[in-house]
């Protein structure tokens, strides 16, 4: 498969051209163990559309969007820390430390997390 947008390090995730350890798929979303991790589980859940940034979700994506938050649930469970607790969080744009320009959730867990975040 070619990856949709070219350019995008996640699209060549989800086309196979760059390798990933994949825990989760499911029609709309991936995702895959982060290659630099904050916690001792740090999952990257992206859907498989395109969209760069939160500033670029439409209405259209609200399904999408909502799946990426059922498979966090689900890898929380599979991970063991579902009850435990554990953090989503989405960065949008440089200010807030987004890197790669296609939506992801970061889902992080296994050990305490301090609030507010840096
Ligand atoms: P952001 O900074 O955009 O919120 O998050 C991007 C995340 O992608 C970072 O946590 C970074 O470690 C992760 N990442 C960057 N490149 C790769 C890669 O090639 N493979 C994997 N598995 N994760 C990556
Ligand atoms: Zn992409």
């Amino acid at each position: 498969m070619t990856a949709a947008n070219p350019d995008c390090l996640f699209c060549k995730i989800l086309a196979g051209e760059i390798p990933a350890e994949i825990v989760y798929e499911s029609d709309t979303a991936i995702a895959f163990r982060d290659i630099n991790p904050q916690a001792p589980t740090h999952v990257v859940v992206i859907p498989r559309k395109h969209i760069a940034t939160i500033n670029d979700v439409t209405p259209d994506d609200e399904a999408v969007v909502g799946s990426l938050y059922s498979a966090a649930g689900a890898i929380a469970v599979a991970e063991g820390f579902a009850d435990e607790g554990y953090r989503v969080v989405m960065n949008c744009n440089a200010a807030a430390g987004q890197t790669v320009f296609h939506i992801h959730l970061h889902l992080l867990g296994g050990r305490t997390l301090t609030w507010p975040p840096g």
